[in-house]
């Protein structure tokens, strides 16, 4: 750029050194206020623009990123603009995702977006995203669970539980295989929405097109396994899997113990993101406290973007059921949503469960939710939920039903007549808790997943075979129910 030595030029030039000294303070200033990881998600992104008039143009390299930042962080930006420039009244984003060089930036003022800042200039965003790579369209049937429509971003409603998480999958949704968002896991307890996070992802990047995507649980990926296994056709298998752009696998904590699954998605997983294909992973625990995933499948686990779904508040739930609600069209008062968010604080799936019961029995019979209808109709529901059924009340139960001591719930006996009450402990826990295996497994002594998993399919088995014994079980759920 020997040419740029006229006045114009130099005076261009002192110009967007200003601007860029004054954008450096900002983004300075906004790292400390967000956070570092805020900050490297959402704003290292922002390219300075050119100056126009009053108003200053911040580039972001896709319109999802510009509309998030516009939304969480527009305002801010604007004030602290006006804060450190007498010149700027205005913020504009927008959008520029073509690849230009310094040289020859479009507009006088938009060299300063490229020029050597900390900012990454948009190639290097770009090269994230290797060109051409999503050749076809499609869901992948053959190989994976279709996704449930329902499940879109829009019908996501954002908190503060879940609101890290939802901007992850919104941005890897946008861009898949960018570096730091793969492979991308989410976590957290049942029905807090990562199933629903997924499907939205998959259903967005269809909908943006060219992609193919896999979506499937973790027990589907073993049970395709180990069925090619069978079929000799394991090669197919892998070569299926290893052909969509976007892998999905739900649940991945039921793979702990499944040695040779795990060993199989490992291969798979390096073999994807190796060839920058994008890895999206939900389980009930972060990467590190997996325990009984090989340590190398966690540690690639944890390397890309690791967000987690924390338990809903009540000002969550209150925004969940008042989305619900309005969609569904009926007219419930906020008392009755207060008060159902009050009460059942577990979930979204049982929020969900509630409301809808409600809003089938105002239809049925044609009269308004009220809260003394609900406080009726959802009168077991809500019994179930004062009196949570836990570990110690089955194993005391069953115990007493057996005339065996407690402590033989955690000993090593294994005589029969110890040993089959505990396994019917172990299955009921499972039917009656959201504990998962491994849990289970401690409060038994310590035993390992694969002792409670063995005990829910004798006992199964057993139900199936003996009617007395079956009654036994059926009268212990009944009494602990109840
Ligand atoms: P998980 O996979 O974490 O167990 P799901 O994704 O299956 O949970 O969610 C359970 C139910 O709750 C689904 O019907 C889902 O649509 C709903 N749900 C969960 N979180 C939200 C949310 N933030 N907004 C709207 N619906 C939600
Ligand atoms: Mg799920």
């Amino acid at each position: 750029m020997e040419n740029a030595q006229s006045l114009d030029a130099a005076v261009t030039s002192s110009e967007t050194a200003l601007l860029e000294a004054t954008w450096i303070r900002i983004r300075d200033r906004l790292k400390t206020e967000v956070g570092d990881v805020e900050y490297r998600t959402w704003l290292q992104q922002i390219v300075l623009g050119p100056l126009d008039e009053d108003e200053i143009v911040l580039f972001l390299p896709s319109r999802f990123l510009r509309d998030w930042v516009r939304g969480q962080y527009g305002e801010r930006l604007q004030t602290l603009w006006r804060q450190e420039s007498k010149v700027i009244q205005r913020v504009e984003l927008q959008v520029r995702k073509e690849t230009t060089s310094p040289a020859n930036a479009a507009g006088g003022g938009a060299s300063a977006a490229t020029s050597a800042t900390a900012s990454p200039s948009p190639e290097s965003i770009e090269a994230e995203v290797p060109n051409a790579r999503f050749p076809t369209h499609e869901i992948r049937s053959d190989l994976a669970a279709p996704l449930d429509p329902r499940f879109t971003f829009e019908s996501f409603v954002v908190g503060k539980p879940n609101e890290f998480a939802y901007a992850c999958a919104r941005r890897v949704a946008e861009r898949p295989s960018s570096p730091g968002f793969n492979p991308l896991f989410l976590y957290g307890g049942v029905g807090l929405g990562k199933t629903h996070l997924m499907h939205a992802i998959g259903s967005e990047l269809i909908r943006m097109g060219n992609v193919s995507v896999a979506y499937m649980s973790a027990e589907k990926f073993m049970y395709r396994f180990i069925a090619s296994i069978r079929a000799q056709s394991t090669m197919e298998f892998k070569e299926q899997l290893r052909s969509v752009d976007v892998l999905m696998i739900d649940d991945l904590q039921f793979l702990i113990g499944k040695d040779n699954t795990q060993e199989e998605f490992f291969h798979t997983f390096n073999a994807l993101v190796d060839a920058g294909r994008q890895i999206i992973v939900s389980a009930d625990k972060s990467p590190s406290d997996l325990s009984g995933l090989e340590d190398r499948l966690r540690t690639r686990l944890g390397c890309g973007m690791v967000a987690d779904i924390h338990a809903t508040t009540f000002e969550l739930r209150i925004s969940i059921l008042e989305a619900k609600a309005k969609a569904s069209g009926v007219a419930v008062p906020s008392k009755v949503l207060e008060y159902l968010a009050h009460k059942i604080t577990s979930n979204v799936r049982e929020l969900e469960g509630a409301l809808n019961r409600l809003i089938a029995h105002a239809d049925l019979v044609g009269r308004p939710v009220t809260l003394e209808t609900t406080q009726d109709v959802l009168k077991d529901m809500l019994k179930a939920h004062e009196r949570r059924v836990t570990i110690d009340d089955i194993q005391r139960k069953v115990a007493e039903h057996w005339n065996i001591r407690l402590t033989d719930m955690s000993s090593a006996r294994r005589a029969r007549a110890v040993a089959r009450p505990r396994q019917v402990a172990m299955y009921l826990a499972k039917q009656l808790t959201s504990r998962s295996l491994p849990e289970i497994g401690r409060k038994f002594g310590n035993r390992d997943h694969t002792t409670v998993m063995h005990a829910v399919s004798r006992v199964t088995e057993l139900i199936e075979e003996d009617p007395t014994f079956a009654e036994s079980v059926e009268l212990l759920r009944h009494m602990l129910e109840n």
